[in-house]
């Protein structure tokens, strides 16, 4: 094993660091195939149930009317979630446009959506008008209110008991931290949060940004009383192989707002040709289970590795997981983009490409990216990426097969070590 990988420039020193690790890792890694396996038989029964055949691989062109395919991948999906109903289209072209599909067809002028766990993630704010936008929530008279977490992290339960109100109607909870330092919600605590506002309010929507969450726990948010599950394929279910696509699971009154918005009043789901992407769209969620434990193996070796040289790591070591995503705090410039172009030199894409911080729009430091993709963009592929400012976080995520996530993360550790930016001990 390490002839290869000094074929592939790992110091012995490396090698050997990381290996011992990973020996140590064992039982944990023995857990997450257990996970992997009870997912990957819940997708298998799902599959089986409705009858999932050949025919349903081949797709529709123009209006799309009868779609097999589409349909019974739909059921699919709500098996799985144990939803009424799911709206599973490579009509919807990332998360943040599932999210806004999901938020834009259920909410009316007057009504009032609450956050009750903190800001949503970036990209939410100027749907919901947070950030002033064209087409915004706000544009269209829905209001807004936010209750932060208290200082020790948890729910602010006294806050949100007093922010609802005969307005609210949709109530929106994201599972993962996203790029924000609070921890991601298991979904036992999704499960509490729901009861507890189900308590004040029964009739309250519950919608769960379930981005990068799906198939890391044997339960989704949709087992512990949400409405709707919302999530993008480019990330978990679409198992590295849906090249686009988003999708929202929930009740059939939900489902069908959302579809109505998407297409138009009265075509709904009847509309929406699948083209070629129904084989990735199921071949992926097939996959989803293994892929996702590999990321979450990737992530727990990383911040085993990193938190042993002694930088800070979130989750750390040993906490549990609820989302693929590793961060870690390098505090320093250097070490962060050896870091980056480390994971981007492991690529079976783009190599031999070196990452440079860069501006971007809508960040206000410099950005490091590091993704060796096949589908652009795709973050359950291998990937990291940060900004370019204190205190140096890197946000590490995905990895479609363990092999290569170790092999990324050592190839990092070897960038930093040749540049002397760390010591092994
Ligand atoms: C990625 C992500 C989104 C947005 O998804 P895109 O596909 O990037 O638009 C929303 N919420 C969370 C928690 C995410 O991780």
């Amino acid at each position: 094993m390490h002839n290869i990988y000094k074929e592939l420039g790992i110091s012995e020193e490396v090698y050997a660091f990381c290996d011992e690790i990973l020996r140590s890792l064992k039982p944990r890694f023995d857990k997450i195939d257990e996970l992997a396996e009870i997912n990957q038989l819940k997708v298998i029964d799902a599959m089986q149930k409705n009858n999932v055949s050949e025919a349903c691989m081949l797709g529709t062109t123009g209006y799309g009317y009868n779609d097999l395919g589409r349909e019974t991948l739909e059921k699919v999906y709500a098996d799985i979630f144990h939803t009424e109903d799911a709206l599973v289209r490579a009509q919807i072209t990332c998360g943040t446009h599932a999210l806004a599909l999901a938020l834009m067809s259920n909410l009316r002028p007057g009504d009032e959506l609450l956050c009750p766990a903190g800001k949503p993630y970036d990209t939410l704010e100027e749907v919901i008008g947070i950030r002033d936008s064209r087409g915004s929530l706000k544009e269209y008279g829905v209001s807004y209110k936010q209750v932060d977490l208290l200082n020790n992290r948890d729910f602010d339960y006294e806050g949100i008991k007093n922010a609802i109100n005969e307005k609210t109607k949709l109530v929106a909870i994201q599972r993962s931290k996203g790029y924000q330092t609070r921890p991601s919600y298991s979904v036992d605590q999704i499960g509490e949060l729901i009861a507890f506002i189900r308590g004040i309010k029964p009739e309250v929507i519950i919608m769960v940004d379930n981005c990068y969450g799906e198939f890391t726990e044997e339960k989704e948010p949709s087992d512990v009383g949400a409405d709707m599950v919302v999530g993008s394929l480019i990330k978990n279910p679409g198992g590295g192989l849906a090249p686009l696509g988003g999708y929202i699971c929930g009740k059939k009154e939900c489902i069908e707002n959302a579809a109505y918005r998407l297409t138009s009043p009265g075509l709904g789901k009847e509309v929406g040709a699948s083209l070629t992407v129904l084989r990735d769209f199921y071949q992926g969620l097939f996959l989803s289970p293994t892929v996702v434990a590999s990321a979450l193996k990737g992530a727990i070796f990383a911040a085993n590795v990193y938190e042993k040289l002694g930088f800070a790591v979130i989750p750390d070591s040993v906490e549990d997981r609820h989302d693929i995503i590793q961060a870690v705090t390098f505090g320093d410039k250097d070490k962060m983009i050896a870091f980056c172009q480390g994971i981007q030199a492991a690529s079976p894409v783009d190599s031999f490409v070196k990452p440079e911080p860069w501006a971007m729009p809508g960040y206000d430091s410099d950005v490091i990216m590091a993704a060796g993709a096949f589908i652009s963009g795709s973050s359950i592929e291998l990937s990291a990426d940060g900004p370019l400012k204190e205190p140096y976080n890197v946000y590490f995520q995905g990895g479609l097969t363990f092999p290569h996530v170790k092999f990324g993360i050592i190839k990092s550790l070897q960038t930093l070590y040749e540049r002397d930016l760390v010591t092994l001990k």
